[in-house]
């Protein structure tokens, strides 16, 4: 059954039952009412009557007192009736002569009992002698002949009166019930009204949208709680919001983190595992709800988190994990709680980079330590021998040994510190247009001794659309130069060096230097760039080389955004190339500018 019809039916019940009483209650009221002040009259008349039959002689005959009866009843409008002190009547306005005379004694009437006993007696009953229903009053006459004065009147008219009363208030009662009807159908249609918006407010907030949505709910209680429910709903929205608003803010900062980050709880069940410690991990299925067993392969952090589930506490581990390549990472462990039940945080901090700078800058030192040592020692020993050597020649052996070996430590010292202002980024790449074959030329000319000394030609070869390029001259003469001077060194007397320069469709200009000298053994090809690297048997070919220049050569072309490879020539020897991006020229000066602020 709809609110609407329950509360009508409430309402107008009520109203109908009350109504129904109400009415009841006056229809009752009224005719006790009506039957009160008729039963006051007839008394009232009774008296008057019997005052007038007082005032008769002392003793008047049945035939006045007859006449007197029919005479006062008729003006009365009612049945008088004059009883003798003995009960029989004398006088009656029904009946006459004989009749009268057969009248039946009615000193026994209730009435006249009660009027003997108390001086007036009111009753209502059948009369036998006009058989209907009559209201009688019987009053004492103060008189020796009549002692009592009977006044009686037919109920059919009292009767006609309460009817009509009950009519009346029937009427009223309806009109009533109609006025009822409309009143519980308006005041259930508004109240309904209201319930329905209210409920369709609750709908809406129960389907997620909580937008505010203060309706007209009205000033009295039902108003009150709706506006107390809609605010509670508010203050959780807002809550909710805050929360995923959070949430996403860790999500994000997780998401972002470069530390992995794992989440387990007290049965070992993975809660969070963000995508740092899935890649470190290696974790490749949906890791939530998962028992970390399952997931980590790595021994030594599932034994730190059984460790830390068991023993709580935080503590911390440097753990090596077996990938490719193998990766160092410092592992810790804190304890968290969640509805009281303890769980584990794992935060895993890839020191990997950290630890080969470490080594590398070991290595490093431990490098340029000994490559200074043995020049050092050769200078030292010269230096000595120098002392106590008194011939010319042989002096001039040790000073050309000193000399040799300070060119070799300034060769060094000099790369060393062109390497550090690369790394500083201290080397400002200055781009512009420039024609390669000058490069080229510029290069055989300033290594043209050298070059000469083992007869070495120089063939250098530029391939159309590769004639001018947009690089920093000044930086490409230094790789070129390095090359060429490497190749010069490895290659046998009187063989060509080859420069080409190449237009390659894919955006890029190749440059490469090939030579027909021994190559470079296949595992030291992707090696020969590493700092101080060098081919063992190449330190005959080159004694005084730092094994510094391929390096620099790196760090030169890397500043181009370029590439350089070593690789074996075909038909022997080894063929270095440069693989530089193609660039416009019209905009090498903003690049330049670029640069220069990055
Ligand atoms: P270095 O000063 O010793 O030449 P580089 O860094 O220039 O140092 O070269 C590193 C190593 O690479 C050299 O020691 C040599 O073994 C090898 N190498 C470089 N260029 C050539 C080449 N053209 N032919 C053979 N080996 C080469």
């Amino acid at each position: 059954m709809r609110l609407r019809t329950r509360l009508f039916l409430a309402a107008f019940g009520i109203a109908g039952i009350s109504l129904l009483l109400a009415a009841a209650l006056v229809a009752w009221l009224l005719e006790r009412q009506l039957l009160d002040r008729i039963a006051t009259d007839l008394l009232a008349e009774a008296r008057l009557v019997a005052d007038l039959v007082a005032r008769n002689g002392a003793s008047p005959t049945v035939a006045e007192l007859d006449r007197e009866a029919d005479s006062l009843g008729s003006s009365l409008g009612a049945r008088v009736t004059i009883i003798e002190p003995g009960g029989r009547v004398v006088g009656d306005t029904a009946e006459d002569g004989p009749s009268l005379a057969a009248m039946e004694n009615h000193g026994a009437r209730p009435e006249i009992a009660l009027a003997r006993a108390a001086g007036v007696g009111v009753t209502r009953r059948y009369s036998t002698t006009v058989e209907r229903d009559l209201l009688y009053a019987a009053v004492r006459v103060d008189h020796p002949g009549v002692a009592f004065v009977r006044l009686a009147l037919p109920l059919t008219a009292v009767d006609d009166q309460i009817t009509s009363v009950q009519r009346g208030t029937a009427g009223g009662l309806l009109l009533a019930l109609a006025g009822a009807l409309v009143l519980a159908w308006v005041t259930s249609a508004a109240m309904s009204r209201r319930v329905s918006t209210i409920a369709a407010v609750a709908q809406r907030y129960a389907a997620g949208d909580l937008t505010p949505q203060i309706g007209p709910y009205g000033d009295d209680e039902i108003g009150t709680v709706a506006r107390a429910l809609d605010a509670s709903v508010q203050e959780l929205g807002r809550r909710l919001a805050e929360l995923s608003r959070n949430r996403r803010l860790t999500d994000a900062i997780l998401a972002s983190m470069t530390e992995g980050v794992l989440v387990v709880d007290a049965r070992g069940r993975v809660k969070m595992a963000n995508d740092s410690v899935r890649r470190l991990l290696q974790i490749e299925r949906t890791p939530v709800d998962r028992h970390y067993v399952e997931l980590i392969r790595h021994p030594e952090v599932a034994k730190q988190i059984g460790r830390a589930l068991e023993a709580g506490g935080s503590s911390q581990t440097e753990i090596t994990l077996s990938t490719e390549p193998v990766r160092v990472c410092l592992a810790s462990a804190a304890p968290y709680t969640e509805q009281d039940e303890p769980g584990v945080v794992i935060v895993l901090h890839d020191v990997s980079d950290y630890r080969r700078a470490v080594q590398i800058r070991q290595d490093f030192v431990a490098n340029v330590s000994h490559e200074l040592r043995t020049p050092l020692t050769a200078i030292r020993g010269a230096v000595d021998a120098l002392t106590d050597e008194t011939d010319a020649a042989g002096r001039q052996r040790f000073l050309d040994i000193v000399a040799r070996h300070t060119l070799r430590m300034e060769r060094l010292v000099t790369d060393l510190l062109r390497l550090a202002r690369l790394d500083a980024g201290q080397e400002v790449l200055r781009l512009d247009s420039c024609a390669i074959a000058s490069v080229f030329s510029s290069v055989a000319a300033e290594l043209a001794p050298v070059l000469q000394t083992k007869r070495l030609r120089v063939e250098s070869h530029v391939q159309p659309g590769a004639e001018r390029l947009v690089v920093d001259q000044v930086k490409m003469h230094d790789v070129i130069k390095n090359l060429v001077e490497n190749a010069a060194h490895y290659a046998p007397e009187r063989s060509a060096i080859e420069i080409e320069a190449a237009n390659d469709d894919v955006g890029t200009v190749v440059l490469r230097v090939s030579d027909r000298g021994p190559g470079i053994p296949d595992t030291d090809l992707a090696r020969v760039f590493e700092r101080f690297y060098r081919v063992e048997h190449s330190r005959a070919r080159n004694p005084g080389g730092t094994g510094l220049g391929l390096a620099i050569v790196k760090h030169l072309v890397n500043l181009h955004d370029g590439t350089v490879e070593a690789a074996h020539r075909p038909g022997g020897g080894s063929v270095l190339t440069i693989a530089l991006p193609k660039r416009a020229a019209f905009s090498a000066k903003a690049e330049a500018a670029d640069k220069v602020s990055a």
